[in-house]
């Protein structure tokens, strides 16, 4: 393994900093925790695509960049670092656009990927249930043929980002008979369409961010199917890989932690700097050893996906590690603040912007989106340790 970046990909690095910290000083955002996932700026978006930094990895003649995934993981780690209001194209350009190129026809490639690569794409993905979660083969959703159509019943939940969607992803049972796993397939389609209701659910912050995604009779185009009818368990595998990989999954939190940083060396205690505290001092700095063993375990990730290999076991044991790191940045955050740290935002009193807070609340669920800790084991124990299934 090469530890180096080239010249190419650290001045790659440089133009992204370069431009998000010329955003931070024209006052057109602020850095925030969860940004990825929570902040919805569609102009921002719209600037990353005039960058051409949507669709980094896709093929040229789909009007992507046809670059290398080590580049797409400095852009994105940087995008984290910065806090940058990324929610408009993240789902699309992670996960969406890479299923289309792998599984859309020639048509869908040519329709939707330029879509997502000017930003105009804002996908939420509609794959869990009331009864569906880990065990996601178990779900009802129901599309039936019908002439030209699919007519779509049933109901997704915590759909992240429903209220800001206009496309959204669906998997939903083709085959009622069939075993569960070999009568699913996926959709994607316009969010708008009639029988079609997105209703918030309020979260542990008491923020609105996941929703409840209605179907009732939608009908939707049978070219809105993606890959094969029936085969969609096994295409979603290859797409939660994407998902489960990418540096969100251990940097959501670094506005924090940097925010950290910068309180102990500002601020006093009993007449003494924080960060003089040997026990303050030295659990900043094991975070640091973490983050930087996750970095690794990250491009690890991305070099998998540039040799042209399924990142499985890789992506599960990254994420179970990078969400486990974020939970414990937010609780050492805690921690060193004392009982200020659990003040919500909106309190006057409340140090670093209420981040503590917020990350502390929203990392409970890093552990359970886009697959749990338990399960991610259970994956490597299989794949990789070749432990039998149970
Ligand atoms: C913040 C957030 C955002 C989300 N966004 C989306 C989204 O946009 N779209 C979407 O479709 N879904 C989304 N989800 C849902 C997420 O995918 C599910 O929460 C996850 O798949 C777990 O399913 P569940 O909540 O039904 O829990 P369950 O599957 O019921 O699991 C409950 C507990 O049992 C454990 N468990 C379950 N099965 C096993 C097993 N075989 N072995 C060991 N332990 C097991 C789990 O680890 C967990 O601790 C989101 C969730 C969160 C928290």
């Amino acid at each position: 393994m090469d530890f180096k970046f080239t010249e190419e990909q650290k001045k790659f690095r440089q133009e992204v900093r370069d431009f998000l910290e010329g955003e931070i000083r024209q006052g057109l955002w602020e850095p925030t925790c969860d940004a990825w996932i929570m902040a919805y700026d569609p102009e921002f978006t719209k600037r990353i695509a005039e960058k051409g930094w949507i669709g980094l990895t896709w093929p040229k003649e789909y009007g992507g960049q046809g670059r290398f995934y080590i580049d797409r993981l400095i852009l994105t780690e940087e995008m984290l670092r910065y806090g940058a209001p990324a929610a408009c194209h993240w789902f699309a350009d992670r996960q969406i656009g890479g299923a289309i190129v792998h599984y859309g026809t020639d048509e869908q490639k040519k329709e939707i990927l330029p879509k997502i690569i000017k930003g105009e794409a804002t996908v939420g993905l509609g794959m869990s249930e009331p009864d569906a979660g880990s065990d996601l083969a178990s779900l009802k959703t129901r599309a039936i043929e019908d002439g030209d159509d699919y007519i779509i019943d049933g109901q997704k939940t915590w759909t992240s980002g429903g209220s800001h969607m206009n496309w959204i992803y669906l998997v939903a049972r083709t085959d009622q008979e069939a075993p569960k796993h070999r009568g699913i397939s996926e959709f994607f389609f316009e969010a708008s369409l009639p029988g079609i209701d997105v209703q918030p659910i309020v979260d542990i912050t008491g923020g609105v961010h996941f929703n409840e995604v209605f179907f009732d009779n939608a009908r939707i185009p049978k070219k809105c199917l993606i890959g094969e009818k029936n085969r969609g368990f096994y295409q979603i595998l290859n797409q939660l890989d994407y998902e489960r990989s990418g540096m969100e999954r251990l940097m959501a939190n670094y506005v924090l932690f940097d925010a950290l940083i910068k309180y102990t060396k500002e601020t006093k205690r009993n007449g003494k700097p924080l960060f003089e505290d040997p026990l303050i001092s030295s659990r900043l700095a094991q975070l640091k050893i973490e983050l930087e063993v996750g970095r690794l375990f990250m491009y690890r990730v991305a070099v998998v996906m540039d040799e042209g290999n399924a990142p499985n076991w890789e992506s599960s044991m990254s994420k179970a590690y990078g969400t486990a790191f974020q939970q414990r940045v937010a609780s050492t955050a805690i921690e060193i603040l004392g009982l200020y740290g659990q003040l919500s935002p909106e309190s006057k009193f409340v140090p670093i912007h209420g981040m503590a807070y917020h990350s502390y609340l929203s990392s409970k669920g890093y552990s359970l989106q886009a697959g749990s800790s338990e399960v991610l084991k259970n994956i490597l124990a299989l794949r990789k340790l070749g432990l039998p299934s149970k």
